[in-house]
């Protein structure tokens, strides 16, 4: 078995269409960034490229290759996925952490975790907190993820 951890935050942008978790967020400011923004599926790129020692999103991607650039967040799940199996893994589960005042998880986690297991090729489980107010999620100005995999070697 073999874990990994992935972190992504991005600033908000008064305007912008969310992406968070593989899911638009009507009503919700968004996240600026090279792709969507979505810091949820982003962090389990990072989580499930580092279980397999396949580096991470900014060196598999590249923020200046321009077939990337516009590019939803489950997209990169699903050719991390890709690489992640042709390196001889497939996900065991992940889990991912949406840490800001929004959007607010729960009301749609069935659906988050729906669209992000089907990428991944696996369990993904979705939670999401805040910070009290404190610090930049709690500000409002960004929203950030943690996630962490597991990965088996494919029989
Ligand atoms: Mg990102």
């Amino acid at each position: 078995m073999r874990v990994g951890i992935g972190t992504d935050v991005h600033p908000v942008e008064s305007g912008r269409e969310c992406w968070v978790a593989g899911l638009r967020w009507d009503g919700v400011d968004g996240c600026a960034g090279h792709s969507d923004g979505d810091v949820a599926a982003h962090a389990l790129c990072d989580a499930l490229l580092s279980a397999a020692g396949l580096g991470d999103l900014g060196a598999v991607f590249g923020t200046g290759d321009p077939r990337w650039s516009g590019a939803h967040g489950v997209e990169l799940l699903a050719e991390v996925r890709t690489r992640v199996e042709a390196a001889g893994y497939r996900l065991g589960n992940a889990v991912v952490q949406v840490i800001g005042n929004a959007p607010k998880i729960s009301k749609r986690r069935e659906e988050a975790q729906d669209v992000l297991s089907k990428a991944a090729g696996g369990e993904v489980a979705v939670s999401g907190t805040t910070t009290d107010g404190l610090g930049l999620t709690g500000r409002g100005e960004g929203i950030a993820a943690v996630a962490t995999a597991c990965l088996f070697p494919r029989d």
